[in-house]
């Protein structure tokens, strides 16, 4: 790894893997948990760290030119404004153990003017190091928004109505869903189709190894450490290790949130309190219903998964643009996300999803 920004978990983090858990700051989890909470996430946080970004950027780039004591505050007011949201992502919360060098970044630069001028000169290495560092906070937000809008999708369309929860069929599940995009890929072949970057295989560079690990129960062995620079490619290993050893996000069937089924069982109602309830959990209330709900939310997937394929169709002869076809999946996704949450009647979101 050369040079760095923030010394902290935001230019590299390590997770320990062993065959069921993914350690993080000693934390132990499941694996798959963190993809799963990835998929519930809270996407208003999203909305103001898209914001944050930009503010940041903007203030950012008038410091490392101007360089004035009010550049400098703005610059940093900006920055630990970022940051305050930043540590309140999944896993990065975790890992936000201790004060972040983020929050004295600005003075350090410009307690060394030298380092400022090569942030800015490129074919330096730090000019390469800011590059990357900005680079990856602009794409923070929209990395999260295409792994949870691809997993989800994937997810519902081939991993909803499975024979069985054993990691075969999981293993099965996966493979049929490469080789159908592995099709819609050579199909769109000449295109830039953002809907596509679901079809590219899981790929980026990771360093890796290996070290004994001693669970809390005294029991040792082999776990595997990565580092990771992007939280959506941790997320990414996390859900295929995980589905690999048998846990699956999955919708609960009473409330529509995504939480993990662990250890191959067919769990359809997460642990949560279940909405409007007081002491009652979806899985208690799950417990006593039949059979039917399974195949409630099917119109509603049906209508969504139409109006995705319409839009797209409009993408491609040039009838709405990147950024509206980006908008419309965004606000359909959004449609289906309520109506399985209950927020939104089924006919309502059905018939809104029909007329998009
Ligand atoms: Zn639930």
């Amino acid at each position: 790894m050369d040079y760095k920004i923030n010394n902290d978990f935001f230019d590299e983090f390590p997770v320990l893997f062993t065959g069921q858990s993914s350690i993080l700051a000693d934390t132990a989890a499941p694996l798959g948990s963190h993809a799963a909470e990835a998929l519930d996430a809270d996407t208003t946080l999203w909305t103001e760290l898209t914001l944050a970004v930009r503010a940041f950027r903007i203030e950012f780039d008038t410091f490392l030119h101007a360089r004035s004591p009010t550049a400098a505050a703005l610059a940093q007011e900006r920055l630990d404004r970022l940051w305050t949201l930043l540590v309140r992502l999944p896993v990065y919360r975790l890992l936000h153990t201790k004060p972040s060098a983020a929050g004295t970044l600005i003075a350090h630069l410009q307690s060394c003017p030298q380092m400022m001028d090569e942030l800015l000169t490129p074919g330096t290495e730090r000019h390469r190091a800011i590059t990357r560092w900005l680079a990856r906070l602009d794409n923070l937000v929209p990395s999260l928004q295409v792994f949870r809008r691809d997993v989800s999708r994937m997810l519902d369309e081939h991993f909803a109505a499975l024979p069985s929860r054993r990691p075969t069929a999981y293993a099965e599940a996966y493979g049929a869903w490469r080789f159908l995009l592995a099709d819609v890929l050579e199909q769109e072949e000449d295109e830039h189709d953002v809907s596509t970057a679901a079809a590219q295989p899981i790929r980026f560079p990771v360093r890796l190894s290996w070290e004994a690990y001693t669970d809390a129960a005294g029991h040792t062995q082999l776990a595997e450490r990565m580092y990771f620079e992007d939280l959506s490619d941790f997320l990414s290993v996390d859900l295929m290790k995980g589905m690999a050893a048998g846990n699956l996000p999955r919708r609960c069937a009473h409330c529509g949130r995504w939480f993990l089924a662990i250890g191959a069982y067919d769990t359809r109602y997460c642990n949560r309190l279940a909405p409007g309830e007081t002491a009652r959990t979806c899985r208690k209330i799950g417990a006593h219903r039949t059979e039917k709900v399974k195949t409630q939310s099917q119109p509603l997937l049906r209508a969504y998964r139409r109006a995705y394929e319409r839009l797209k169709g409009r993408k491609r002869n040039g009838r709405i643009t990147e950024a509206e076809w980006n908008t419309a999946v965004a606000r359909a996704q959004e449609i289906k996300e309520a109506a399985l949450r209950g927020e939104m009647g089924e006919a309502e979101a059905v018939g809104v999803l029909e007329g998009m």
